[in-house]
């Protein structure tokens, strides 16, 4: 049976993308892909290889685990370590260095009870299974993953599940595009903005940040066609001198989003200033709890394993992570990159998530196959 992403992966619609892009560019245009999802598909279909040589593509923050701050990590493993206590997250968070070095899986085979969950909401049942003990749901993400707290965070409300709590870490995406383009090292003339975070929150948030700063924003899918058909759409914006948002990917992104997901985040969440990993803190960049809600906070509720506020993140001094985030290295002009840093032994969280950069570079580099 033919699969419905077979017109988005077609081959001959990709090389004729491609010769149009070619085509139509006249000077050498910077565009930064923001999610590390579209990152991996670049790199994973070579499509790398097909760009004329003026147009750089670099690669942006849009990967959560990448920038959750070593903070959070730190936080997460003490309240991991406390004996009454069970922590559960996403896989990709128990191999991501705090600041020490350690990780949540370090501090699981020390001994402490720390669990993968493919869904929040598998969450309570742990919970009601284990009466006994604290459960803390360890929740990192963009705006694609807050609707699924939300959920967990309204249903354990609801439920009075009394044992139940949550550390929250997520960020929103338009404050770290607005921070990007106001540093002054900022090479970026346009973006490719990512589709799934458009289906929850839609387009409209993006179009002060395209009319202030004058950059193209389009947003994309993840297959190959998808990610042509928005370079050169973006690319003809830049040539023509225009700016606006645009979204190339209507069949499923709109520009109003999914109005049941975003009233949920509205209802449970507020936004509160956030540290980002290798990059600082940005105004309103953070989700937290708001009432009644904060009552389910964790950091409010194991006041006492708190650490410092705001401590700055000290990965490996070799880790350039912070420079890659921004666009400004690739990963490989990173001296540890295959070589003390790889998979299997990351340095920096790049190189841990299924959505870093590091990790991209790692995998495809050197392993092109345009379908
Ligand atoms: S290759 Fe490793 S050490 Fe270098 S920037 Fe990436 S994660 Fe950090």
């Amino acid at each position: 049976m033919r699969s419905l992403l077979a017109p988005y992966r077609q081959a001959s619609t990709v090389h004729r993308l491609a010769e149009a892009l070619k085509r139509e560019i006249t000077r050498p245009w910077t565009v930064m892909e923001v999610c590390g999802g579209q990152t991996h598909a670049f790199l994973r279909h070579g499509l790398d290889q097909l760009l004329p040589a003026e147009l750089s593509l670099i690669h942006g923050p849009g990967c959560p685990v990448c920038v959750t701050p070593a903070a959070s990590i730190d936080l997460a493993m003490a309240l991991a370590v406390r004996p009454e206590l069970i922590l559960c997250s996403y896989g990709d968070m128990l191999r991501v260095p705090g600041s020490g070095g350690r990780t949540l899986l370090d501090v699981r085979a020390a001994g402490a009870d720390v669990r993968v969950v493919a869904s929040p909401l598998d969450v309570p049942l742990i919970a009601r299974s284990h009466p006994g003990h604290q459960v803390v749901f360890f929740a990192v993400g963009f705006e694609t993953t807050a609707p699924a707290t939300a959920l967990l965070a309204d249903q354990a409300w609801q439920s009075k599940l009394g044992n139940l709590s949550l550390l929250v870490c997520h960020v929103r995406v338009p404050p770290a595009m607005e921070a990007l383009l106001t540093a002054p090292e900022c090479r970026v003339q346009g973006f490719l903005a990512a589709g799934h975070v458009c289906t929850v929150m839609g387009t409209d948030e993006y179009e002060p940040i395209a009319a202030r700063h004058r950059v193209p924003i389009v947003v994309t899918g993840f297959e190959p066609v998808d990610l042509l058909d928005g370079l050169l759409r973006c690319v003809r914006q830049l040539e023509q001198g225009v700016h606006r948002v645009e979204n190339a990917y209507g069949r499923v992104g709109s520009q109003a989003g999914n109005a049941s997901a975003r009233m949920l985040i509205e209802r449970v969440f507020q936004r509160v200033d956030r540290q980002w990993r290798g990059l600082g803190s940005f105004p309103a960049s953070g989700l937290c709890l708001r009432p009644p809600y904060d009552a389910l906070d964790a950091e409010r509720r194991f006041p006492q394993t708190a650490p410092t506020p705001d401590r700055p993140d000290s990965p490996s001094s070799a880790c350039i992570s912070g420079a890659v985030l921004q666009g400004l290295a690739r990963p490989t002009d990173c001296t540890a990159f295959r070589g003390r840093c790889r998979p299997e032994h990351p340095l920096g969280a790049p190189m841990v998530s299924a959505e870093g950069a590091c990790a991209a570079y790692f995998r495809y580099q050197g392993d092109h196959h345009v379908q």
